[in-house]
Protein backbone atom coordinates (compact mmCIF):
# COMPACT_ATOMS: atom_id res chain seq x y z
CA UNK A 1 0.00 0.00 0.00
CA UNK A 2 1.24 3.65 -1.43
CA UNK A 3 1.21 5.61 1.82
CA UNK A 4 -0.07 8.97 -0.39
CA UNK A 5 -3.22 9.45 0.99
CA UNK A 6 -1.68 11.81 3.78
CA UNK A 7 -0.30 14.16 1.69
CA UNK A 8 -2.75 14.00 -0.75
CA UNK A 9 -5.86 14.95 1.20
CA UNK A 10 -3.94 17.39 2.97
CA UNK A 11 -3.20 19.15 -0.66
CA UNK A 12 -7.24 18.32 -1.73
CA UNK A 13 -8.20 20.43 1.81
CA UNK A 14 -6.19 23.40 1.03
CA UNK A 15 -5.95 23.32 -2.74
CA UNK A 16 -9.33 21.49 -3.79
CA UNK A 17 -11.97 23.58 -6.19
CA UNK A 18 -15.31 24.25 -4.27
CA UNK A 19 -17.71 22.94 -6.95
CA UNK A 20 -21.80 23.50 -6.59
CA UNK A 21 -22.26 19.54 -6.12
CA UNK A 22 -19.29 18.96 -3.52
CA UNK A 23 -19.05 19.16 0.28
CA UNK A 24 -15.79 20.71 1.27
CA UNK A 25 -13.51 18.97 3.78
CA UNK A 26 -13.80 21.18 6.56
CA UNK A 27 -17.77 20.92 5.99
CA UNK A 28 -18.03 17.48 5.82
CA UNK A 29 -15.95 17.35 9.28
CA UNK A 30 -18.85 19.51 10.91
CA UNK A 31 -21.35 17.29 9.90
CA UNK A 32 -22.39 18.73 6.50
CA UNK A 33 -23.84 15.55 4.38
CA UNK A 34 -23.68 15.72 0.46
CA UNK A 35 -26.56 15.37 -1.38
CA UNK A 36 -26.41 12.26 -3.30
CA UNK A 37 -29.05 13.81 -6.02
CA UNK A 38 -26.70 16.58 -6.83
CA UNK A 39 -23.92 14.20 -7.30
CA UNK A 40 -25.78 11.58 -9.32
CA UNK A 41 -26.64 14.64 -11.54
CA UNK A 42 -23.61 16.35 -11.50
CA UNK A 43 -21.67 13.09 -12.87
CA UNK A 44 -24.25 12.22 -15.35
CA UNK A 45 -23.28 15.80 -17.07
CA UNK A 46 -19.33 15.10 -16.31
CA UNK A 47 -19.78 12.68 -18.68
CA UNK A 48 -17.41 13.30 -21.85
CA UNK A 49 -18.03 16.99 -20.76
CA UNK A 50 -15.50 19.64 -18.71
CA UNK A 51 -16.16 20.71 -15.14
CA UNK A 52 -15.62 24.40 -16.93
CA UNK A 53 -18.89 23.52 -19.18
CA UNK A 54 -21.17 21.96 -16.66
CA UNK A 55 -21.13 24.27 -14.23
CA UNK A 56 -23.64 26.47 -15.88
CA UNK A 57 -25.92 23.62 -16.64
CA UNK A 58 -25.87 22.26 -13.29
CA UNK A 59 -26.82 25.50 -11.60
CA UNK A 60 -29.84 25.42 -13.86
CA UNK A 61 -30.59 22.17 -13.67
CA UNK A 62 -30.82 22.13 -9.68
CA UNK A 63 -32.54 25.48 -9.54
CA UNK A 64 -35.28 23.63 -12.16
CA UNK A 65 -35.54 20.27 -10.66
CA UNK A 66 -34.85 20.65 -7.41
CA UNK A 67 -34.87 17.02 -6.22
CA UNK A 68 -35.67 13.37 -8.00
CA UNK A 69 -39.07 13.87 -7.27
CA UNK A 70 -39.43 17.29 -9.23
CA UNK A 71 -37.31 15.54 -11.95
CA UNK A 72 -39.26 12.39 -12.57
CA UNK A 73 -42.67 14.73 -13.51
CA UNK A 74 -40.26 16.39 -16.03
CA UNK A 75 -41.43 15.40 -19.54
CA UNK A 76 -38.66 14.69 -22.01
CA UNK A 77 -38.61 16.96 -24.55
CA UNK A 78 -38.38 19.86 -21.75
CA UNK A 79 -35.09 17.66 -20.60
CA UNK A 80 -33.58 17.39 -23.80
CA UNK A 81 -34.04 21.04 -25.10
CA UNK A 82 -32.67 22.28 -21.60
CA UNK A 83 -29.63 19.74 -22.51
CA UNK A 84 -28.82 21.30 -26.00
CA UNK A 85 -25.23 22.26 -26.05
CA UNK A 86 -23.85 19.63 -23.74
CA UNK A 87 -24.10 17.31 -25.81
CA UNK A 88 -24.19 12.85 -26.03
CA UNK A 89 -28.33 13.49 -25.60
CA UNK A 90 -28.86 9.65 -24.24
CA UNK A 91 -27.72 11.45 -20.84
CA UNK A 92 -31.02 13.27 -20.74
CA UNK A 93 -33.55 11.07 -21.87
CA UNK A 94 -31.37 7.75 -19.05
CA UNK A 95 -31.40 11.09 -16.37
CA UNK A 96 -35.28 11.01 -17.12
CA UNK A 97 -36.12 7.46 -17.14
CA UNK A 98 -33.76 6.98 -14.19
CA UNK A 99 -35.74 9.43 -11.96
CA UNK A 100 -38.87 8.18 -12.54
CA UNK A 101 -37.41 4.60 -11.97
CA UNK A 102 -36.02 5.76 -8.56
CA UNK A 103 -39.83 7.03 -8.33
CA UNK A 104 -41.36 4.16 -8.69
CA UNK A 105 -38.78 1.59 -7.67
CA UNK A 106 -36.89 3.19 -4.86
CA UNK A 107 -39.73 5.61 -3.20
CA UNK A 108 -38.24 8.64 -4.61
CA UNK A 109 -34.65 7.57 -2.52
CA UNK A 110 -31.66 7.31 -4.66
CA UNK A 111 -30.40 3.89 -3.20
CA UNK A 112 -26.76 3.56 -1.93
CA UNK A 113 -26.27 -0.03 -2.66
CA UNK A 114 -24.15 -0.64 -5.93
CA UNK A 115 -26.39 -2.87 -7.68
CA UNK A 116 -28.86 -1.30 -7.68
CA UNK A 117 -27.28 1.75 -9.08
CA UNK A 118 -25.64 -0.33 -11.44
CA UNK A 119 -29.40 -1.04 -12.65
CA UNK A 120 -30.84 2.28 -13.38
CA UNK A 121 -30.74 4.13 -16.54
CA UNK A 122 -27.25 5.78 -17.14
CA UNK A 123 -25.52 3.94 -14.24
CA UNK A 124 -22.57 2.50 -15.01
CA UNK A 125 -19.51 1.37 -12.48
CA UNK A 126 -17.81 4.31 -13.01
CA UNK A 127 -20.88 6.66 -12.08
CA UNK A 128 -22.23 4.18 -9.42
CA UNK A 129 -19.15 4.13 -7.66
CA UNK A 130 -18.69 7.81 -7.73
CA UNK A 131 -22.52 8.07 -6.00
CA UNK A 132 -21.19 5.46 -3.32
CA UNK A 133 -18.31 7.11 -2.50
CA UNK A 134 -18.88 11.09 -2.71
CA UNK A 135 -22.29 11.04 -2.45
CA UNK A 136 -22.72 8.89 0.31
CA UNK A 137 -19.53 8.13 1.92
CA UNK A 138 -19.21 4.54 1.04
CA UNK A 139 -15.57 3.14 1.20
CA UNK A 140 -15.24 2.70 -2.52
CA UNK A 141 -12.50 2.58 -5.26
CA UNK A 142 -13.34 5.03 -8.14
CA UNK A 143 -11.65 5.47 -11.39
CA UNK A 144 -12.21 7.79 -14.30
CA UNK A 145 -10.21 8.91 -17.09
CA UNK A 146 -8.52 11.76 -15.19
CA UNK A 147 -7.76 9.22 -12.26
CA UNK A 148 -6.07 6.54 -14.87
CA UNK A 149 -3.92 9.17 -16.16
CA UNK A 150 -2.61 9.47 -12.43
CA UNK A 151 -2.19 5.97 -12.07
CA UNK A 152 -0.77 5.24 -15.18
CA UNK A 153 2.05 7.85 -14.00
CA UNK A 154 2.53 6.60 -10.59
CA UNK A 155 3.40 3.05 -11.36
CA UNK A 156 5.16 4.37 -15.32
CA UNK A 157 2.76 1.70 -17.16
CA UNK A 158 3.94 1.91 -20.46
CA UNK A 159 0.85 0.50 -22.21
CA UNK A 160 -1.88 2.45 -23.49
CA UNK A 161 -4.12 3.11 -21.19
CA UNK A 162 -7.32 0.91 -22.97
CA UNK A 163 -4.72 -1.69 -23.00
CA UNK A 164 -4.05 -2.15 -19.08
CA UNK A 165 -7.82 -1.12 -17.27
CA UNK A 166 -6.89 -4.31 -15.40
CA UNK A 167 -3.59 -3.03 -13.87
CA UNK A 168 -4.77 0.26 -13.25
CA UNK A 169 -7.51 -1.63 -11.40
CA UNK A 170 -5.21 -3.52 -9.40
CA UNK A 171 -2.79 -0.52 -8.70
CA UNK A 172 -6.33 1.41 -7.80
CA UNK A 173 -6.51 -0.83 -4.87
CA UNK A 174 -2.59 0.22 -3.68
CA UNK A 175 -3.65 3.82 -3.23
CA UNK A 176 -7.33 4.05 -1.98
CA UNK A 177 -7.56 4.55 1.93
CA UNK A 178 -10.74 2.65 3.91
CA UNK A 179 -12.19 5.73 4.65
CA UNK A 180 -12.48 9.69 3.18
CA UNK A 181 -12.87 7.62 -0.28
CA UNK A 182 -14.68 10.21 -1.49
CA UNK A 183 -13.04 13.22 0.15
CA UNK A 184 -9.74 11.20 -1.54
CA UNK A 185 -11.00 10.38 -5.03
CA UNK A 186 -11.88 14.00 -5.59
CA UNK A 187 -8.72 15.22 -4.27
CA UNK A 188 -7.48 12.92 -7.39
CA UNK A 189 -9.53 14.49 -9.95
CA UNK A 190 -8.65 18.21 -8.75
CA UNK A 191 -4.93 16.91 -8.97
CA UNK A 192 -5.19 15.68 -12.41
CA UNK A 193 -7.35 19.01 -13.40
CA UNK A 194 -4.68 21.53 -11.99
CA UNK A 195 -1.08 19.60 -11.19
CA UNK A 196 -0.94 16.27 -13.00
CA UNK A 197 -2.92 17.53 -16.50
CA UNK A 198 -2.65 16.00 -19.59
CA UNK A 199 0.30 17.75 -20.92
CA UNK A 200 2.65 19.26 -19.16
CA UNK A 201 2.22 18.10 -16.03
CA UNK A 202 3.28 20.18 -12.72
CA UNK A 203 5.25 17.90 -11.22
CA UNK A 204 7.12 20.43 -8.74
CA UNK A 205 3.99 21.58 -7.18
CA UNK A 206 2.39 17.90 -6.64
CA UNK A 207 2.19 16.68 -3.31
CA UNK A 208 2.75 12.81 -4.37
CA UNK A 209 5.75 13.50 -6.35
CA UNK A 210 7.82 11.60 -4.03
CA UNK A 211 5.74 8.20 -5.15
CA UNK A 212 5.93 8.61 -9.07
CA UNK A 213 8.24 6.71 -10.52
CA UNK A 214 7.77 8.66 -14.07
CA UNK A 215 8.44 11.84 -12.23
CA UNK A 216 11.50 9.84 -10.98
CA UNK A 217 12.44 8.22 -14.22
CA UNK A 218 12.05 11.54 -16.33
CA UNK A 219 9.39 10.36 -18.39
CA UNK A 220 6.10 12.18 -17.22
CA UNK A 221 5.42 13.52 -20.47
CA UNK A 222 5.36 10.32 -22.61
CA UNK A 223 2.69 8.41 -20.07
CA UNK A 224 0.14 7.73 -20.71
CA UNK A 225 1.51 6.25 -24.30
CA UNK A 226 -0.95 6.91 -26.64
CA UNK A 227 -3.00 4.13 -28.65
CA UNK A 228 -2.45 4.31 -32.23
CA UNK A 229 -5.71 7.04 -33.51
CA UNK A 230 -7.89 5.08 -35.97
CA UNK A 231 -9.26 7.23 -38.60
CA UNK A 232 -12.56 8.55 -38.89
CA UNK A 233 -14.76 8.04 -41.02
CA UNK A 234 -16.51 10.94 -43.05
CA UNK A 235 -20.58 10.88 -43.45
CA UNK A 236 -21.92 13.82 -45.94
CA UNK A 237 -25.29 15.04 -46.54
CA UNK A 238 -27.77 18.04 -46.51
CA UNK A 239 -29.50 20.37 -44.51
CA UNK A 240 -32.28 22.66 -45.01
CA UNK A 241 -32.74 26.41 -43.96
CA UNK A 242 -36.22 27.58 -45.14
CA UNK A 243 -37.86 30.55 -44.09
CA UNK A 244 -41.58 31.87 -44.89
CA UNK A 245 -42.82 35.62 -46.05
CA UNK A 246 -43.29 36.15 -42.46
CA UNK A 247 -39.72 35.28 -41.38
CA UNK A 248 -40.69 32.03 -39.48
CA UNK A 249 -37.82 29.16 -40.10
CA UNK A 250 -38.79 25.59 -39.85
CA UNK A 251 -36.97 22.71 -37.86
CA UNK A 252 -38.67 19.27 -36.79
CA UNK A 253 -37.83 17.05 -33.54
CA UNK A 254 -36.01 14.00 -34.14
CA UNK A 255 -36.83 10.81 -33.02
CA UNK A 256 -36.43 10.22 -29.79
CA UNK A 257 -34.05 6.85 -30.84
CA UNK A 258 -30.84 7.69 -32.44
CA UNK A 259 -28.07 10.68 -33.02
CA UNK A 260 -29.57 13.83 -31.68
CA UNK A 261 -32.41 11.59 -30.45
CA UNK A 262 -35.77 14.07 -29.31
CA UNK A 263 -33.42 17.16 -30.04
CA UNK A 264 -34.85 20.54 -32.12
CA UNK A 265 -33.27 20.33 -35.75
CA UNK A 266 -33.34 21.50 -39.22
CA UNK A 267 -34.21 18.91 -41.64
CA UNK A 268 -31.51 17.27 -43.27
CA UNK A 269 -31.16 14.45 -45.72
CA UNK A 270 -29.98 10.91 -44.48
CA UNK A 271 -26.53 11.45 -43.06
CA UNK A 272 -23.99 8.87 -45.69
CA UNK A 273 -20.54 7.96 -46.58
CA UNK A 274 -21.47 8.93 -50.14
CA UNK A 275 -22.52 12.00 -50.39
CA UNK A 276 -26.82 11.17 -51.13
CA UNK A 277 -28.49 12.41 -54.04
CA UNK A 278 -29.91 15.83 -53.60
CA UNK A 279 -34.51 15.57 -52.81
CA UNK A 280 -35.91 18.71 -51.62
CA UNK A 281 -37.73 17.89 -48.72
CA UNK A 282 -40.98 19.93 -50.60
CA UNK A 283 -41.25 22.87 -53.25
CA UNK A 284 -39.84 26.32 -52.62
CA UNK A 285 -37.55 28.45 -54.07
CA UNK A 286 -34.08 26.80 -53.37
CA UNK A 287 -30.58 28.69 -53.62
CA UNK A 288 -27.56 27.21 -54.75
CA UNK A 289 -25.45 25.46 -52.07
CA UNK A 290 -22.84 27.59 -50.45
CA UNK A 291 -21.98 26.64 -47.10
CA UNK A 292 -20.78 23.47 -45.51
CA UNK A 293 -21.10 22.94 -42.15
CA UNK A 294 -18.61 21.12 -40.70
CA UNK A 295 -18.99 18.72 -37.29
CA UNK A 296 -17.21 15.62 -35.52
CA UNK A 297 -19.29 13.30 -33.27
CA UNK A 298 -17.42 10.80 -31.53
CA UNK A 299 -17.36 8.23 -34.05
CA UNK A 300 -17.19 10.01 -37.35
CA UNK A 301 -16.81 13.26 -38.81
CA UNK A 302 -20.20 15.40 -40.50
CA UNK A 303 -20.13 17.45 -43.45
CA UNK A 304 -23.50 18.83 -44.26
CA UNK A 305 -24.11 21.12 -47.68
CA UNK A 306 -26.43 23.96 -46.70
CA UNK A 307 -29.20 24.27 -48.88
CA UNK A 308 -31.30 27.42 -48.20
CA UNK A 309 -34.70 28.58 -49.42
CA UNK A 310 -37.76 30.66 -49.17
CA UNK A 311 -41.37 29.88 -49.46
CA UNK A 312 -44.21 31.46 -49.17
CA UNK A 313 -46.15 29.45 -47.01
CA UNK A 314 -45.14 26.11 -44.92
CA UNK A 315 -47.69 23.58 -46.13
CA UNK A 316 -46.26 20.60 -44.66
CA UNK A 317 -48.06 18.43 -42.37
CA UNK A 318 -45.42 16.79 -40.89
CA UNK A 319 -46.36 16.58 -37.41
CA UNK A 320 -42.72 16.68 -36.20
CA UNK A 321 -41.82 20.03 -37.80
CA UNK A 322 -42.42 22.66 -35.94
CA UNK A 323 -41.99 26.58 -36.45
CA UNK A 324 -40.18 29.98 -35.13
CA UNK A 325 -39.92 33.58 -35.49
CA UNK A 326 -36.43 33.45 -37.67
CA UNK A 327 -35.17 36.61 -35.58
CA UNK A 328 -36.67 35.93 -32.33
CA UNK A 329 -35.48 32.46 -32.10
CA UNK A 330 -33.04 31.35 -29.57
CA UNK A 331 -30.07 29.36 -30.49
CA UNK A 332 -29.27 27.83 -27.70
CA UNK A 333 -31.98 25.16 -27.82
CA UNK A 334 -30.33 23.69 -30.65
CA UNK A 335 -27.61 21.46 -30.45
CA UNK A 336 -24.35 22.74 -31.76
CA UNK A 337 -24.03 21.37 -35.09
CA UNK A 338 -27.58 22.65 -35.50
CA UNK A 339 -26.18 26.44 -34.00
CA UNK A 340 -23.30 26.39 -36.67
CA UNK A 341 -26.47 25.59 -39.70
CA UNK A 342 -28.56 28.59 -37.76
CA UNK A 343 -25.77 31.17 -38.02
CA UNK A 344 -24.88 30.52 -41.30
CA UNK A 345 -28.74 30.43 -42.48
CA UNK A 346 -29.54 33.22 -40.45
CA UNK A 347 -26.35 35.39 -41.75
CA UNK A 348 -27.44 34.40 -45.69
CA UNK A 349 -30.84 35.73 -44.90
CA UNK A 350 -29.94 38.84 -43.55
CA UNK A 351 -27.14 39.62 -46.03
CA UNK A 352 -28.80 38.34 -49.35
CA UNK A 353 -32.66 38.68 -48.92
FE1 LIG B 1 1.61 13.58 -12.07
FE2 LIG B 1 4.01 14.71 -11.93
FE3 LIG B 1 2.62 14.19 -9.72
FE4 LIG B 1 3.68 12.23 -11.15
S1 LIG B 1 4.78 13.84 -10.06
S2 LIG B 1 1.63 12.27 -10.27
S3 LIG B 1 3.42 13.02 -13.21
S4 LIG B 1 2.06 15.64 -11.35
Amino acid sequence: MLKLSKPLLKWYEEKGRSLPWRVSPYDLKIGKKPDPYKVWVSEIMLQQTTVGAVIPYFNKFIKQWHNVAELSKANQNEIVSFWAGLGYYSRARNILKCAKEIVDKHEGEIPAEKEKLKNLPGIGEYTASAIRSIGFQKSEITIDGNIERIIVRLFKIETPIKFSKNIIQNKAKLLFPKNRTGDFCQGLMDLANIVCRPKKPVCEECPISNFCKSFKDGVTENIPVKAPKKNKPTRKGFVYFIKNNDDKILLERRPDKGLLGGLLAFPSSDWLEEEPDLIFPFDAHWFQPIYKIKHEFTHFKLELILIIGTISKFHSKKTNYEVFDLYSFQENQLPTLMRKVFRKGKKFILQNL
